[in-house]
């Protein structure tokens, strides 16, 4: 079942990016396992599935060390400062930097092992007050503070928009989120090393996000189905 989910999956994004004039190897698919058995993860790993993504750390440390190592990992939850070391070892990618402390913590981290970590900055797009991200209003100012902290690598952007059962609802967050990372490449927020990843996009309403600029959708419920 995960293989047919994942190759249904993968169709529907290749349609997205050609109908909107791009190639489909510029979207990635991050799995997002948080609370699956690793059985389900291996499934997924034997159907050519690379990429995953967890929530929680201690959960994520249990499943990475029974896991096959060619394996990447994304962290997607809330991360605290005390967990940010084991964050630097477990993860490629922080997509949820949102506070400085918690950037600091990486970026010290990360030099402790002398490594450069890869991070997204998540954007609270719909300035939700129960939701982390950093206002669109200050991402400026955050991102001019984070250009400090030479182990971090800010790969882009990220955002868990306001949920709404029709998607269409939600494509002008994604449009926002688009238009947000152009201003910040143009200030020279970025590495510039690689192409710049906006992180956003999930079971609901992927193929929108792709229309309009995802380069990596975060998808669970399709491809694992329901959360228990
Ligand atoms: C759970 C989760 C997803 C996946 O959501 P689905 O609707 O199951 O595809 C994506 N991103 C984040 C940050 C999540 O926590």
């Amino acid at each position: 079942m995960i293989c047919e989910n994942l190759e249904k999956i993968r169709k529907k994004i290749a349609h997205a990016a050609r109908k909107s004039g791009r190639a489909p190897e510029e979207i990635k698919l991050l799995a997002v396992s948080k609370r699956m058995d690793t059985s389900k993860i291996e499934e997924a790993y034997k159907c050519g599935q690379l990429l995953f993504g967890e929530n929680f750390i201690q959960e994520a440390r249990e499943k990475i060390s029974r896991l096959d190592n060619s394996i990447s990992w994304h962290f997607t939850g809330h991360l605290q400062s005390n967990k940010a070391k084991t964050a630097v070892q477990l993860f490629q990618m922080i997509e949820t930097v949102d506070r400085l402390k918690i950037a600091q913590a990486l970026n010290r981290h990360a030099a402790g092992y002398d490594k450069s970590l890869d991070i997204l900055v998540q954007i609270n797009i719909g300035r939700e007050e129960q939701k982390s991200g950093v206002d669109p209003q200050n991402v400026e100012q955050f991102m001019s503070k984070l250009g400090t902290l030479h182990n971090l690598n800010i790969r882009g952007l990220m955002i868990m928009p306001p949920f709404s059962p029709d998607p269409e609802k939600t494509r002008p967050y994604f449009r926002a989120l688009k238009n947000l990372a152009d201003q910040c490449q143009v200030q020279g927020y970025f590495a510039e090393d690689s192409p710049i990843v906006l992180s956003m996009g999930m079971t609901n309403d992927y193929t929108i996000a792709i229309e309009e600029g995802a380069t990596l959708v975060r998808i669970g419920t399709a491809i694992f189905g329901k959360r228990t």
